[in-house]
């Protein structure tokens, strides 16, 4: 499922190939998608226009026209965006494409349909709305922030963590990686947590973001020491060799090294 770091790789990817390029077609194949606004309103936004910004705001993906709004995506469980020239490459679940002067299209692909089309007067305007928490990687957001948004409620860290309302961009994976590599177990309660602890989760959370926008959002391209690419039972823990424990948290399916972790 894509989280912060998948949706800034979708974000740059967009930068390098889809800016400044004629706009001479707009399909949406899948209706049901587009949400808060309406599949004419869209295609008058977005024809003959050049998509000349984009912006990011947890796991959503803004793009701007030389218009007024801008077009959001957010890519569900199983979303993302492809750039292609020929029909055999064309990905199989397309729910909007935009074709460009050059010959070249832009695919919006969402298998499971999890995710969403929408308009926006600006992604401000959208997080307002929408009651989002500050970006994750917001250079706004500082240790005394984080703190204060721990202390809102007391459920399991890594429940809090996942709540888009609190801070935008984390899900399933990113969460477990940011406890493990802060050495703190995902069922622990935020209220329970010392300074030192909740310190530990703020750098950490910074770090595993960057690191995995540096790998490309590829976990195998992750760092040695990271969890991700052994997500699963019984696996060895990459730091200690002892076996990755798995748990249902907030109903969601969490893994942790049980000797790393405390
Ligand atoms: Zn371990």
């Amino acid at each position: 499922m894509p989280e912060l770091p998948d949706v800034e790789i979708f974000k740059r990817y967009i930068e390098s190939t889809s800016l400044h390029k004629r706009i001479i077609g707009v399909h949406i194949l899948s209706r049901d998608m587009v949400k808060g606004a309406s599949v004419s309103e869209i295609k008058k936004l977005l024809d003959g226009e050049r998509f000349e910004t984009t912006a990011r705001h947890g796991k959503n993906l803004f793009i701007q026209t030389g218009g007024q709004s801008w077009i959001m995506l957010h890519f569900g469980m199983t979303g993302f965006v492809k750039y292609f020239k020929n029909e055999d490459e064309r990905p199989a679940h397309v729910r909007l494409l935009i074709d460009f002067s050059n010959g070249f299209y832009l695919a919006y692909d969402c298998q499971r349909k999890f995710g969403m089309i929408s308009l926006t007067e600006s992604p401000e305007r959208f997080a307002r709305e929408k009651k989002l928490g500050l970006d994750a990687l917001d250079p706004a957001l500082d240790f005394e922030q984080f703190e204060k948004i721990l202390s809102k409620t007391n459920s399991t860290i890594k429940t809090v963590l996942m709540n888009q309302n609190f801070l935008a961009g984390l899900g399933n994976v990113y969460s477990d990686e940011i406890l493990y590599q802060a050495g703190i177990r995902p069922a622990r309660k935020s209220g329970e947590l010392d300074r030192e602890e909740k310190k530990q989760i703020f750098f950490k959370m910074g770090h595993v973001l960057r690191k995995a926008i540096e790998a490309r959002a590829d976990p195998e391209r992750f760092p040695s020491s990271f969890l991700t690419p052994y997500r699963s039972a019984g696996k060895p823990c990459p730091k200690c060799e002892g076996s990755i424990e798995k748990k249902k948290i907030g109903g969601r399916t969490s893994y942790f090294c049980p000797r790393c972790q405390g």
